[in-house]
């Protein structure tokens, strides 16, 4: 087996660069023996509010559980439509099966986010809403979307799961239409220590429901007034947030460093990167490229010590659980071009200039340019 040389992520670096500061944490939460909806989720709840300028925050267990939430408490259910992307996590989609409604797809534009123009096209008289992806920490067309959700007298929901950090003409993802959902996923640039998620609205209508949800409706102790789920952060989980939340914008900053001397050093031809518009602070949660003969590159990737992976490979209409929504291959050919030709190569915080040099460098010679 070839040595690693460059890893995709490497999550124990940042253990040891957070290591006082992790276990400080877990002391503190367990030494004052509360664990349930306490004080250091509500601190989390503000802190994350304000640094998004939301007017509410909603401690959750997942990304995934904060897009139910939302469209539960926006009464979104048997009967509606819902138009979302083809180009993203399986539990997009998989969110708006299990309230009971039917995903919508509406094919991607050129920077892999759902494309207005198709969104408009896909309209029937049982849409109620749109969940526009802001796929790998760049921002989707808001504007537009938000023009045609007015028009329509639609609601928006952002799957924000990849957004934190992320901001469009200078506003933070997420907190464009009625409810942002987003993920504390390990993978994702705002982590917890294994699942959480928050949800984001400035609504408070939504935002007293979303914490009934998650505590199966209970009012208080004994007053039961919706069914709900079990989905609260858990206070150690918060208080790691809490910590990271301060360290954010430096986990940022080296984020873009990474991205800025990938775009300098691969040649452009066979490899795209998608560029930034002027108006996105993108939080480049992923760095993806569309290469020519991806597999190829992946290949010779790995012979040479370093990990991609394919950032998918399959457009969501096209699982085999979406069977039963009817679509077939070559309805999304956008979608299905990128997924065909989309790679995500290493990088994380703690990948050094050598190591981005390297990677560029055996990109490069792949293809002999
Ligand atoms: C990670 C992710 C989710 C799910 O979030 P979890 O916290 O893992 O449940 C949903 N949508 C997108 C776009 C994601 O990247």
């Amino acid at each position: 087996m070839t040595e690693v040389k460059v890893p995709f992520i490497d999550l124990r670096q940042r253990f040891e660069e957070e290591k006082t500061e992790l276990l400080a944490c877990v002391e503190r939460v367990l030494s004052l023996g509360h664990f349930v909806l306490t004080q250091e989720v509500d601190e989390f709840e503000r802190q994350a509010a304000a640094y998004a300028g939301a007017k509410h925050c909603i401690g959750l267990n997942s990304g995934t559980d904060a897009l139910m939430i939302a469209l539960w408490t926006l009464g979104i259910g048997r009967g509606d439509e819902v138009i979302t992307t083809p180009v993203s996590f399986v539990a997009t989609t998989g969110s708006i099966v299990h309230v009971g409604a039917t995903p919508v797809y509406a094919d991607i534009g050129d920077d892999m986010n759902i494309a207005p123009e198709q969104i408009e096209r896909r309209i029937t008289p049982r849409t109620k809403a749109i969940m526009p992806v802001h796929w790998s920490g760049r921002i989707a067309d808001m504007d537009a979307i938000l023009d045609i959700a007015r028009r329509h007298n639609l609601i928006v929901i952002e799957d924000a799961a990849q957004t934190m950090g992320a901001r469009y003409k200078g506003r933070h993802g997420g907190t464009f239409g009625a409810a942002g959902a987003f993920s504390a996923h390990p993978l994702k640039n705002l982590n917890a220590l294994g699942d959480g998620g928050f949800l984001m609205t400035d609504d408070d209508e939504i935002a007293r429901k979303a914490r009934l949800y998650r505590t199966h409706g209970l009012q208080d102790r004994d007053n039961c007034v919706l069914y709900g789920v079990n989905s609260r952060l858990d206070s150690l989980n918060a208080e790691v947030l809490k910590f990271r939340l301060e360290r954010l914008d430096g986990v940022l900053a080296r984020r873009r460093r990474n991205v800025e001397l990938y775009r300098s050093l691969i040649k452009s031809g066979p490899v795209r990167i998608f560029e930034d518009k002027p108006h996105e602070q993108n939080a480049h949660v992923m760095f993806l490229v569309q290469a020519e003969n991806r597999d190829g590159l992946k290949q010779h990737l790995a012979a040479h010590g370093i990990e991609s992976l394919v950032y998918y490979g399959r457009a969501l209409h096209l699982h085999k659980a979406a069977e039963k929504l009817g679509y077939k291959a070559g309805d999304f050919p956008v979608a299905e071009a990128h997924c065909d030709r989309v790679l995500a190569l290493p990088h994380h915080q703690h990948l050094s200039e050598e190591q981005i040099a390297y990677v560029a460098e055996t990109v490069n010679r792949f293809y002999g340019v």
